[in-house]
């Protein structure tokens, strides 16, 4: 537990002016090109829900109308089948779209859009029940017409794709279990939602329709593929090798990994993976952990894993030899975001230590010359993972650890208790205000911290976050 010379930080040149950040910062890391390439993913996602009443409104051939509610009820179904093809692609960890976002807000946008489609699905099956009740035909689905029970089983998957997705830990569905399920009520909807729309006919047997519909298919078949069976594929060429299984503080173990194949490509300090280890790539038992050493320490990485739950104390617990597959990197909580910072505050809570320990070691290894003042919470001083670390860098950055343990030592001078309003304005000058704020630890305290940073002033996008939890 003591400063083990892991990652050689201290061996990096010094960089002769205070030019250290923009140095390491990518082209495509700059403030300009992240806002760009979110405006192009914004752009095709509305143009994507757009299409189809594009080409319904430009295609010859059209039905005779029927009235407007009848129009509207179509417009919901299509809007709502458009937007679930898009889920694929917003859950396909596909790195250049979750790039400029960040993955979690990705799935947090995910997490809404689903609420949309269902809500988009009742008010298309609501206005037909309602004013053209002929045209559902029979419910019971031995005598229904069978593109009419597609469209109810969609509805039906859809609905329990919300209900055990938000009420998952109320339901005590196991992680990994619900998985599964995600995948295969999303699949099964999203197959019976287009038999239903092709099969039904109304404006879809319209040529041009037709080949929207086909084509709509054909993109989400191709995100499937990709995620489902292409990049296992990518990933069983390409394992990881454990060389270390090393001890922290407060229960942490911090395995450390090298390459057997491809190593991780352009990634930033502060960035995630998803980690597997004993099971082949195409299980879908993976977890995420932060990569806690920065990429200028070459191809190895190290993931700093606390044991709280299952898999998290099963991968603690890996010997060195096992072969490991890593599918990344992602995230967004990097100091390679904040080019025009000034300065720093990192705020973390436990295992949250993580990403920051990842951006102090690149801010280290680049002799940047800014300042940081981390505010560090555990429930012990003794459970303070990477104490003595930190203390290393420190030595040689600019860099202020305050210590906050919850329960503090007879003799401690220092912070203890919560990280508050009162505990930030001590520590925390004016000057740091428009610096970037980047807290990661439990929810209750990053809101509790990020309403405190607001009443002193704090922009609201100066403060970010990252949360250990995706759904
Ligand atoms: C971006 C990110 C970075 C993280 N970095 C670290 C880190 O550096 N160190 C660390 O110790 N922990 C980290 N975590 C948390 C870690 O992923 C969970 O603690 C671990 O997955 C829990 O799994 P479990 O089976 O041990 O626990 P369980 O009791 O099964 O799960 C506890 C909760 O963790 C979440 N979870 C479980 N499995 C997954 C999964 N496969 N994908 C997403 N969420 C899941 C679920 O919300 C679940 O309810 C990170 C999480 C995220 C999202």
């Amino acid at each position: 537990m003591d400063a083990r010379p892991r990652p050689d930080d201290s061996a990096a040149p010094a960089p002769a002016d205070g030019s250290a950040a923009a140095r390491f910062i990518r082209p495509a890391d700059r403030p300009l090109a992240v806002m760009l390439r979110a405006g192009f993913w914004l752009t095709v996602g509305f143009g994507g829900i757009a299409l189809p009443f594009a080409v319904l409104l430009t295609g010859s051939a059209r039905p005779p109308p029927v009235g407007l509610l009848w129009d509207f009820a179509m417009g919901c179904g299509f809007a709502a089948l458009a937007i679930a093809a898009m889920q694929f692609a917003l859950t396909g960890r596909i790195k250049a779209l979750t790039g400029p976002f960040g993955a979690d807000i990705v799935y947090v946008f995910h997490r809404y859009l689903s609420w949309g489609v269902l809500g988009l699905m009742l008010l298309h099956f609501a206005v037909l029940y309602i004013w053209y009740q002929p045209a559902l035909g029979e419910l019971n689905p031995l005598t229904a017409r069978w593109e009419l029970t597609m469209g109810r089983v969609a509805l039906v998957c859809f609905g329990l794709l919300i209900v055990t997705s938000e009420l998952r830990k109320w339901l005590r569905l196991d992680y990994h279990w619900w998985r599964i399920l995600h995948l295969a009520l999303a699949v099964t909807g999203f197959v019976a939602a287009i038999s239903h729309v092709l099969g039904v006919g109304n404006y879809s047997s319209m040529e041009n329709a037709l080949a929207l519909w086909l084509g709509v298919t054909l993109v989400w078949l191709g995100f499937l593929i990709w995620s489902r069976l292409l990049r296992p594929v990518v990933q069983t060429r390409n394992p990881w090798r454990i060389t270390a299984n090393e001890v922290e503080r407060g229960g942490v173990r911090t395995l450390t990994l090298r390459p057997e194949g491809r190593a991780l490509q352009d990634w930033k300090p502060g960035q995630f993976a998803w980690l597997s280890v004993g099971h082949s790539p195409w299980a879908m038992r993976e977890n995420p952990f932060t990569i806690s050493t920065a990429p200028d320490h070459g191809p190895e990485i190290s993931f700093s894993i606390k044991p709280l739950g299952d898999d998290s104390a099963r991968l603690a617990k890996t010997t060195p030899g096992s072969l490991a597959y890593v599918d990344g990197p992602f995230g967004t909580f990097s100091v390679d975001r904040e080019l025009d910072a000034a300065g720093f505050v990192m705020i973390a809570g436990g295992v949250g230590i993580t990403p920051v320990m990842s951006n102090l070691h690149a801010l280290r290894s680049r002799r940047d010359p800014r300042p940081v003042i981390l505010i560090y919470a555990n429930p012990e001083l003794n459970d303070a993972s990477f104490r003595e670390e930190l203390d290393s860098i420190a030595r040689d950055i600019d860099l202020t650890v305050i210590h906050v343990p919850e329960e503090p030592p007879e003799d401690w001078q220092g912070e203890s208790g919560r990280v508050d309003k009162a505990l930030l304005t001590r520590n925390l000058p004016g000057v740091t205000r428009d610096w970037p704020h980047m807290l990661c630890g439990p929810p209750p305290m990053i809101a509790a911290a990020s309403a405190a940073l607001r009443d002193l002033g704090v922009p609201a996008r100066r403060i970010s976050f990252e949360i250990f939890e995706l759904v």
